[in-house]
């Protein structure tokens, strides 16, 4: 009997967003850039290298000698797996003849293709992760500005009387206002 699986290799290809720099450009509002690091190719602690791994995919035919065959009825329908030994495999991926087995590894092959390219598309499309990501850390590097700006004020003030202090405090806190004391 043959057997049909689709072969699989490793390769790295140019990520195609940032085009292998490994940095993007962002162009706010008010016209300032910021670069960040590429977010389509980026790999945990890695950085982002400015390509991405994927796989090519081949058919990969083995001829096999059955050992064993166990059926067992599921959700109404019959299944069926053939041993080769201690390893086995689903009825739809062995065949009789070797051409079978070529057309089915074939399919699988394509299929295999086509789940890739959904996957390195939608990596591609992160648009809201990397708008996040901008703002998010315009949002920290403002509130810390906004912290270094009271510190700074503190300081040069000194409270002559610490009472009427924390009444203004209080009076800018209700308000809202980030008005130094
Ligand atoms: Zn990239």
């Amino acid at each position: 009997m043959y057997q049909s699986q689709a072969g699989q290799e490793q390769m790295w290809v140019t990520c195609p967003e940032c085009l292998g720099s490994g940095r993007l450009r962002v162009i706010m509002g008010d016209d300032s850039e910021v670069s960040i690091p590429c977010v389509c190719c980026e790999r945990g602690y890695e950085g982002s290298p400015g390509r991405i791994q994927s796989y090519r995919f081949m058919a990969c035919i083995t001829e096999h000698t059955v050992t064993g065959v166990d059926a067992q009825t599921r959700e109404g329908g019959l299944r069926v797996r053939y041993s080769f030994g201690c390893y086995s495999t689903e009825e739809e991926n062995v065949f009789a003849t070797r051409d079978e087995a070529l057309l089915r590894a074939n399919t699988l092959v394509s299929e295999h293709e086509a789940e890739e390219i959904k996957r390195l598309k939608y990596k591609e499309k992160q648009h809201r992760t990397w708008a996040w990501n901008v703002s998010y850390w315009r949002g920290v590097i403002r509130r810390a500005k906004e912290e270094i700006t009271r510190a700074e004020a503190r300081l040069a003030v000194a409270p002559k009387n610490p009472k009427e202090v924390d009444k203004a405090d209080k009076i800018n806190s209700e308000t809202g206002k980030l008005s130094c004391i």
